[in-house]
């Protein structure tokens, strides 16, 4: 594909026009197209500084996955305090290597606590569009923030109008809770694609870097980067639907290669994402939980429900590791020795509780946390969906138990995955509802992938108390505005994933006090 004039056009209107050019964007080098095409993020804000990046790709979908370069390029970055570009505070010079696809990731440091910084690269003769981020609050600060959070944006199936919408409500930090690319493409014929991937299931790494560089050439996508810090973790289609570990979900996939396609996907999640040089991956193995500290205000803990999970429990007689309905009665479901974050994410993040000073205590992740029963589509019964944290009873008893024994304030768990809004009531005990509400839950629906049958799941809401909110038929996102004694969100409805053009709406809002767990409907 050759430059797109018109998205770049839209882009530079949306950042500020530099005021002074050294290099022209239309000075390049002999044969080479405009190389930001994948636009700029920032993200994973310390009170001194953030992480840029950008990744250089002329031509994005390179058969090869080197996005039309061949060698290493030296890339100019430069951070400025005003939006101009003209006070520059911070600036440097980095080598953008073949290894990582030419990705630049700088870890920006010295500047002040809680305000908003202006960010520009150079390279190949070119410039990049101006990306505004924001470093955190200094550590005593009691500030107010104004969050986002999103998950599940499949291309195939739609626009990303919920990134334009939330972007223009000039978020300070934004969340990314999986399914931010989707591995699976849809059949020809299917009826489901309104704008092609144009490629199959990725298995490699040039498959899931050029999926990634699709993605982000969506120019509402850029303008959510642009617009605002991001914080990113990965659920299931980063790699491959409903895998665990080092466990496809097909079970004719050895875990030898898996384990090499997994390697590829973390790489390509690396090379894509706002990351710091403390997610660098090795091998298949990368890590991405960590805590973010806002001020006084909040505390992130971000967690990785995929790299270092035990088996789905009430594994079928086919070996098969892809979700489904198991019985209640299914014994696996509750066993102590299986875990959803791994041991060492289990004991870091109780570790994270015990530490906390925060007034609001927010744990990002990527999958619905309350227990929910349904029913077996065929029998009517009973059953968990093996594949979320009812899969992992007792991982989740353990986490809700550290949140209750170390005195946590005001936790809030954030996730995605179902393609649907829930809000929640989260009980001491997970499966006794008549246990303390230790915690508030709200997931967000899908950017774009299609939701679970509205009908279907609502016939469920009565087995179900804990649950005071459900909706799956509309796509969107979810919008946070967070001070010291108040947590209103609203939970945001774009009109039509088809359209491009698509306006928002706001479906509920539901605020929640300090010092009492459950949100309470406005
Ligand atoms: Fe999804
Ligand atoms: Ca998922």
């Amino acid at each position: 594909m050759s430059v797109n004039h018109d998205r770049r056009r839209v882009l530079s209107g949306l950042a500020v026009a530099t005021a002074f050019s050294i290099l022209s964007p239309f000075a390049r080098s002999a044969g080479i197209d405009y190389p930001f095409t994948l636009g700029v993020a920032s993200g994973d804000p310390l009170p001194d500084g953030f992480v840029i990046w950008t990744r250089l790709a002329p031509l994005f979908n390179a058969a090869d996955g080197r996005g039309g370069l061949s060698r290493a390029v030296s890339v100019r970055w430069k951070v400025a305090s005003d939006a101009a570009m003209m006070r520059v505070v911070r600036q440097g010079e980095v080598i953008a290597s073949e290894r990582f696809a030419h990705s630049v990731h700088v870890e920006v440091a010295g500047l002040e606590a809680g305000r908003p910084y202006w960010y520009q690269f150079e390279g190949l003769g070119a410039q990049s569009p101006v990306g505004q981020s924001r470093t955190a609050p200094a550590v005593h600060a009691m500030a107010c923030a104004q969050l986002g959070f999103v998950s599940c944006s499949h291309w195939e199936r739609g626009y990303f109008s919920a990134y334009r919408h939330l972007a223009a409500e000039r978020p300070d930090l934004v969340f990314f809770l999986g399914d931010y690319i989707y591995d699976s493409s849809y059949a020809a014929d299917s009826g489901k694609i309104v704008r092609p991937h144009g490629s199959g299931n990725a298995l490699s790494l040039v498959d899931y870097r050029n999926r990634y560089a699709l993605y982000k050439t969506d120019p509402d996508l850029q303008a959510l980067h642009a617009a605002a810090p991001s914080v990113v973790t990965w659920d299931d289609h980063e790699v491959q639907n409903d895998y665990a570990n080092q466990w496809s979900q097909d079970p004719n996939i050895p875990v030898a290669s898996f384990l090499k396609q997994r390697a590829a996907a973390y790489q390509a999640f690396y090379e894509h994402m706002p990351l710091r040089a403390s997610s660098l991956p090795r091998g298949p193995d990368m890590r991405i939980y960590r805590r973010l500290d806002y001020g006084r205000l909040a505390r992130f803990h971000v967690l990785d429900g995929r790299q270092y999970r035990s088996e789905q429990p009430c594994i079928l007689a086919n070996r098969s590791h892809k979700g489904h309905i198991a019985a209640n009665t299914c014994a696996d479901l509750r066993d102590p020795r299986r875990t959803m974050l791994g041991w060492e994410q289990e004991a870091w993040l109780d570790q994270g509780f015990a530490e906390s000073r925060a007034q609001w205590n927010v744990i990002a992740q990527d999958l619905l946390v309350a227990p929910l029963t349904q029913r077996d589509l065929t029998n009517h019964k009973p059953g968990r969906w093996t594949d979320g944290w009812d899969g992992y009873m007792a991982n989740r008893e353990r986490m809700l138990a550290s949140i209750a024994r170390r005195k946590v304030n005001n936790p809030v768990f954030w996730g995605g995955d179902i393609h649907s809004f829930w809000v929640n009531d989260l009980h001491a005990n997970g499966g006794d509802l008549d246990s303390p509400v230790v915690a508030t839950e709200f997931v967000g629906t899908s950017v774009t992938s299609d939701g679970p049958p509205f009908d279907a799941f609502s016939a469920i809401l009565p087995l179900n108390p804990h649950v005071k909110f459900f909706d799956s038929r509309q796509r969107g996102y979810v919008s946070v505005a967070l001070e010291e004694k108040n947590m209103l969100t609203h939970l945001r409805v774009i009109s039509d994933p088809r359209d491009p053009n698509a306006s928002v709406s706001t479906l509920k809002s539901f605020v929640v006090e300090p010092g009492r767990a459950g949100a309470i409907a406005v």
